[in-house]
């Protein structure tokens, strides 16, 4: 199976990338933040776990992470690979991946960062909608021009994550957490730096180029 992860800030457009991309490709689209806010949802044992982390913009436990998307992976069947979305988040949970990979015979084979200025991801972040049904994001501007989502029809809603105060936190935890990765898989030679700025249809064409030139 072909392990592609999406690095990058909150707001750089991993999620809108990633589902357009895995739709392309036949790949399976594995968003550990989809995966918990579902939970949350359902209201079950994992969703009680890790309410108050997503509510804070705090990091869920390693192992509480692991586990969860180490079970998506092996529950995974009929792809021909895997676009890995907010995971991993920090250098314990990307070393327990390459250990699980391995275990298998396989590794992470492509990392795609995607870059995107600090100040424009606090923009992005300000002005998001996203579908409850199939997590598409859209603009203030853009959901004023429609009643739900363009895409499933699902309700739109703004993330209680992305209030300014719980915004600016995320982001100091992903530059303390997070944005080590960058140069971890930089030194392992998978890493490929796509610029997120611009039009999505662009942001898009770069980062298929980029898994594909292996
Ligand atoms: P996201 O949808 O990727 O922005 O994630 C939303 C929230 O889910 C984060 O702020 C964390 O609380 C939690 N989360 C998602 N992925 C991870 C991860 N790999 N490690 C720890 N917490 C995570």
């Amino acid at each position: 199976m072909y392990n592609v992860v999406f690095l990058g800030a909150p707001g750089a457009g991993k999620g809108t990338q990633a589902a357009v991309i895995a739709e392309k490709m036949n790949m399976a689209h594995l968003a550990s933040g989809d995966l918990f806010r579902k939970a949350i949802e359902r209201d079950d044992d994992l969703g009680r776990q890790v309410k108050t982390y997503l509510e804070n913009g705090q990091l869920v436990p390693d192992e509480v992470t692991v586990n969860m998307v180490l079970k998506r992976i092996a529950e995974l069947d009929d792809v021909t690979g895997v676009i890995l979305d907010g995971f991993p988040r920090t250098l314990s949970q990307a070393a327990t991946l390459n250990l699980a990979l391995g275990g298998h015979g396989e590794k992470v084979d492509r990392v795609v960062y995607i870059a995107v200025p600090e100040a424009e991801l606090e923009r992005r972040l300000s002005d998001r909608w996203v579908c409850r049904g199939c997590q598409a994001t859209y603009t203030s501007a853009d959901k004023e021009a429609m009643e739900s989502c363009r895409k499933c029809g699902g309700e739109l809603y703004q993330r209680p994550d992305d209030t300014p105060e719980t915004v600016k936190r995320r982001l100091a935890v992903y530059f303390r957490e997070t944005a080590p990765l960058i140069d971890y898989y930089r030194q392992t030679g998978t890493l490929v730096e796509v610029d997120g700025q611009g039009e999505v249809d662009g942001v898009t064409a770069r980062i298929a180029r980029a898994i594909t030139n292996r």
